[in-house]
């Protein structure tokens, strides 16, 4: 029996060499491969529906004889078909057709055609269906449903579909080899390979054809289930591909630390110190940490951030600390310079904005290794950068989170020692939850930590939607507040990326609520600002010498001004559930009860309403993110859409999440061989280029 992993696609009939460099842009090398290059779905054409039967919408195949054919004018020119058969009759429409078109369909001539009903002018139409003409000898309709596959230029769908039944000819048991060992799958799923990917590229006529579009089919969960495995399965050889790789060992200096937690005006929360005790462990081991730490908006990373720098100074090494814009940078900034400077650490600063000469000095104490911490935006990274000895790098409220960022951060302060690869200790923070069963699917390459308490006397936030029609109360309210002496944020929101359209739409409302609040002290902060100007707003909004700062959504992560307890985020249907949240966060932090307003424009679409809901029921950011995955998918939440990462042919993760237990419970089990783990890997992977990379 051959093994069709084997065998090249030019085996096939018609494929030279010239048309497999077609089909190795599909991945296509192998006869296996094309075996694994499954529909996206299905059309049936199995069945004649009489014309009387017909549902608008669906795809349908009539058979039928001509009874005209006229070339009419309306607001365009086409070509109308009247088509009989024994329970109605309907109409072809063409809009482009030649002369020689139209005399194919004379009188009496019987059709078969295949396209979507819908409601026309001249009743139901069929709008440039695929026609063939009926003689004696046609054969029946087809016997089994028409795959519709993924395609690239230069391959048909016709040559894809005759190249798999060649394919499938080939395919006996044994053809692809069994590579999950029938007893860890589960009993519905026992279903033999070779005659999963029969039915899948050929389902017989009869095949429930709504079972197949929801991804239900025994045979596709069987095949989900294997392709979840191997993306999981290439993640954790990922793990084990840099266990050889050496990380300075950081005990830490218990003195130090004592210090700085006594001097704080309050106590580590039980989470705060369980992460701790987590992370400290980590540090100390001579492989290099790769961790995630999940903890809602407000549940206090920056501290832990702050005590797992002090454990690689107290060992000597210094610290990157990278946040994704200038103010939060120089929130953590002002953070660690309040809490290490009286215990005697140099905190340096780099930016992209710093002016030449202050980036030399401090590029100098970088590389000198006086300064033992350095914040920064991801001008940290740039290739002008040395350290002296980075021990550990913090990355804060990292969003995208694909194999290929992470593993570009990986790569990030790595050198050489000796003949080991060393690299410094890595620890991620993100604010946006993600459930349980993604994260250990996704991140089956980085450890997880979870801070799942807020530090105690929070008061929930009050959530409310209003309309803008009702926009006058709402600004009356933001006067009620700032007069007894509370600060506010007024959000604008902007589909649009540009920073200068979202910069000039917050100038005008700045504006507008200026004229509209008198003696209230508004200021402004947008993306176009210079940094030393964000700056100073952002002092000054901290100090207390701001009542109402008008914002684009810049301040959305890790923005902290506990005496802010009023939002109104204008137009919020435009953003996403994690995104809202994320900005709500920047409320509810201090001890006073915090108010967030929902402005919305109506008319509000269902999406709109379900999340602005979903955001006035929860505060819990899991809860958000439960409901985010349900609304909008795992790609939004991974941040994997827009970089197309997370590609599945077969599963996806959000039909498919019930079955990543099973994909951990298998990829665990002694009985899956290293060789079948290789093969899983290579079958549904293709060893695509962003796993080499590792
Ligand atoms: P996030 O997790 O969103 O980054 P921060 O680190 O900004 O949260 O912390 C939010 C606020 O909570 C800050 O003002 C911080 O000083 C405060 N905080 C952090 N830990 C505690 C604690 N254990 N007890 C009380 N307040 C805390
Ligand atoms: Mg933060």
């Amino acid at each position: 029996m051959t093994d069709l992993a084997t065998q090249p696609i030019t085996t096939l009939k018609g494929v030279g060499d010239k048309f497999a460099q077609v089909l190795a842009k599909l991945h296509i090398a192998t006869v296996q491969d094309l075996l694994f290059h499954l529909p996206l779905r299905y059309q049936d054409r199995t069945r004649v529906t009489p014309i009387a039967a017909l549902t608008p919408g669906l795809d349908a195949v009539i058979e039928g004889e001509v009874r005209a054919a006229d070339v009419v004018f309306g607001r365009r020119r086409s070509l109308l078909v009247r088509l009989q058969d024994g329970s109605g009759t309907l109409s072809l429409r063409f809009f482009h057709f030649s002369a020689a078109q139209k005399n194919r369909f004379a009188r009496g001539v019987r059709l078969r055609c295949f396209g979507e009903a819908r409601r026309g002018s001249a009743g139901l139409e069929l709008v440039h269906p695929e026609t063939e003409i009926l003689g004696e000898n046609s054969p029946p309709a087809e016997d089994t449903l028409t795959p519709i596959y993924p395609l690239t230029e230069g391959v048909s769908q016709a040559r894809l579909r005759g190249l798999a039944q060649q394919a499938l000819a080939m395919l006996d048991s044994g053809a692809v080899s069994e590579l999950l060992p029938t007893e860890l799958l589960p009993q519905a799923m026992r279903y033999p390979l070779a005659a999963a990917l029969r039915y899948l590229h050929s389902p017989p006529a009869g095949t429930d054809l709504a079972q197949l579009a929801e991804g239900q089919h025994p045979a596709q969960q069987r095949l989900a289930l294997e392709e979840l495995l191997a993306h999981h399965l290439s993640l954790l050889a990922l793990r084990r591909d840099t266990a050889h790789l050496r990380a300075p060992a950081l005990p830490g200096d218990p003195a130090l630390e004592r210090d700085f937690l006594g001097r704080l005006p309050f106590s580590l929360t039980g989470a705060q110190q369980r992460v701790c005790t987590e992370i400290a462990e980590d540090l100390a081991s001579s492989h290099p940490m790769m961790r995630l730490l999940q903890g809602d908006v407000g549940a206090g990373k920056t501290l832990v951030a702050a005590m797992a720098a002090l454990r690689a100074v107290g060992s000597g090494t210094q610290v990157a600390v990278m946040a994704p814009t200038e103010i939060l940078a120089e929130q953590h900034r002002r953070n660690f310079l309040g809490w290490l400077d009286p215990l005697g650490i140099r905190v340096a600063w780099l930016t992209g904005s710093l002016k030449a000469a202050e980036r030399r000095k401090q590029l100098a104490a970088i590389a000198s290794g006086e300064a033992q911490l350095v914040v920064g935006t991801h001008a940290l990274f740039q290739a002008d950068v040395l350290f002296h000895h980075l021990g550990l790098v913090v990355i804060d409220e990292q969003h995208r989170f694909g194999v290929r960022q992470r593993l570009e951060l990986r790569e990030k302060g790595a050198g050489e020692a000796g003949s080991v690869r060393v690299q410094p200790h890595q620890l991620i923070m993100t604010a946006t939850p993600i459930p349980r069963t993604l994260a250990m699917s996704a991140f089956a390459d980085l450890d997880c930590s979870v801070i799942d308490e807020l530090p105690p006397g929070r008061q929930p936030i009050n959530t409310v939607a209003i309309s803008n029609e009702r926009r006058d109360e709402v600004v009356e309210r933001v006067y009620n507040a700032v007069t007894q002496g509370r600060q506010a944020y007024w959000v604008c929101t902007l589909i649009e990326e540009s920073e200068t359209l979202q910069a000039q739409a917050a100038e005008s409302t700045a504006d507008e609520l200026a004229a509209a609040l008198p003696n209230t002290r508004v200021a402004l902060v947008h993306g176009r600002l210079k940094p030393d100007e964000k700056e100073r707003v952002m002092t000054a909004f901290k100090a207390g010498e701001v009542d109402l700062l008008v914002a684009t959504t810049v301040i959305e992560v890790g923005v902290d001004v506990p005496n802010a307890s009023l939002m109104i985020i204008e137009n919020p249907e435009r953003l996403g559930l994690a995104q809202l949240h994320q900005l709500r966060g920047r409320v509810g932090r201090g001890s006073v009860a915090s108010h967030c307003v929902l402005l919305y424009g109506t008319p509000l679409s269902q999406g709109g309403k379900a999340r602005l809901q979903a955001l006035r029921q929860h505060s819990d950011g899991f809860a958000i993110a439960e409901e985010d995955l349900r609304l909008r998918g795992p790609g939004e939440i991974l941040g994997t859409r827009q970089t197309g990462e997370v590609q599945h042919r077969i599963a996806d993760l959000q039909r498919d999440a019930h079955l990543l237990p099973q994909v951990q419970r298998i990829a665990a089990a002694p009985g899956l061989s290293e060789g079948a783990r290789q093969q899983l890997i290579a079958r549904w992977l293709q060893n695509k280029p962003r796993f080499a990379e590792a």
